[in-house]
């Protein structure tokens, strides 16, 4: 049986631009190449689950619009449940501006588009796709008050709940304490636990307190250092995959789409971590985010 996954997040359209560096404020830059690719968090995370063999459903909203529909089409293909992905007249879909120097390091510009118009209603018509499901997967790409919502209405269902948030903002305890896995970068970590900056040394710490404000397990990702697990009862790092690396678009997301799967087919947490490296560390030798995504098979030959 494959575990059922529900998804809130924003479905985006990446507009890729390879520079042989990054430009500097006022200067215009010869690049290399473009590429249009979806993206968006929460359909990349959705895309990882589905490929890792969950059964997704995606709660979004998309623009009535050309983009809407290839990313819509695109989910279609990974089989992802799209019957609570609302489209909308009011605003276009949401656009990245993905600069990738040749480094393989990234610098993003969001216009959010229709994902800010995904609201507290959406959820309450999805209320049952969540009750439904084995886990909730939300990240921060979407208004607060929606993925407040959602994370309510798995808690009501007695739900596990993924919490990404990113892009970083203050959360209240409230909404620490509805979270079963917390997955922060090392960025996210410092802005949420309060530390000015976060890497290997200090992360047991930051893990440390931001289960003190009420998550019950934290994983910080640390890119090719790998990452730092603190549960109710240890706390350890994990190093990453040894990887040639080609653009780390979407490991994040990949890390944590295949985390959810491995969390809801009951793998004990360490086996969910690096499982959950392996894909992304196979994701970072692609480029792209869904394009770089791998499927379950690769994975497991890559982890075995
Ligand atoms: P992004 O926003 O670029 O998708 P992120 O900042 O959310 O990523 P990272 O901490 O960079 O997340 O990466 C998530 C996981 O992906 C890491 O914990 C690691 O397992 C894997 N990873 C990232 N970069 C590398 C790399 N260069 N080599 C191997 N694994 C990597």
């Amino acid at each position: 049986m494959k575990p059922q996954i529900a998804v809130v997040g924003s479905v985006n359209v990446d507009l890729v631009f390879k520079t042989p560096r990054m430009p500097v404020p006022g200067e215009t830059l010869m690049g290399h190449s473009f590429q249009q690719i979806h993206g968006g968090k929460g359909a990349n995370q959705a895309v990882a689950a589905a490929r890792m063999g969950a059964a997704v459903a995606l709660i979004a909203c998309v623009g009535d619009d050309v983009n809407g529909q290839s990313c819509l089409q695109a989910l279609g293909q990974d089989h992802i449940d799209l019957q609570n992905v609302r489209r909308t007249k009011d605003c276009a879909t949401g656009v990245a501006g993905i600069l990738l120097d040749d480094g393989g390091e990234n610098c993003i510009v969001l216009a959010t588009g229709a994902n800010a118009l995904l609201d507290p209603s959406d959820i309450g018509r999805a209320a049952s796709t969540i009750a439904q499901a084995k886990l909730l997967l939300c990240q921060l790409e979407t208004p607060l008050d929606t993925v407040i919502a959602a994370i309510r209405s798995a808690r009501q269902a007695g739900v596990k709940v993924v919490l990404n948030p990113a892009p970083a903002r203050p959360l209240s305890d409230e909404v620490f304490a509805c979270v079963d896995y917390l997955v922060v970068n090392e960025t996210e970590a410092a802005l949420l636990s309060g530390l000015t900056t976060v890497d290997l040394s200090n992360a047991n710490e930051a893990a440390a307190r931001l289960q003190q404000r009420g998550a019950k397990v934290v994983l910080i990702t640390l890119g090719a250092l790998g990452m730092w697990v603190r549960s109710t009862d240890d706390s350890y790092c994990l190093p990453a995959r040894k990887v040639e690396v080609v653009d780390t678009t979407a490991a994040g997301d990949t890390f944590v789409g295949s985390l959810a799967v491995a969390i809801a087919e009951g793998m004990e947490l360490r086996a969910a971590c690096m499982f959950a490296q392996s894909a992304a560390a196979l994701a970072v030798t692609k480029f792209g985010a869904q394009t770089s995504i791998p499927y379950r098979d690769e994975v497991e030959r890559f982890f075995t």
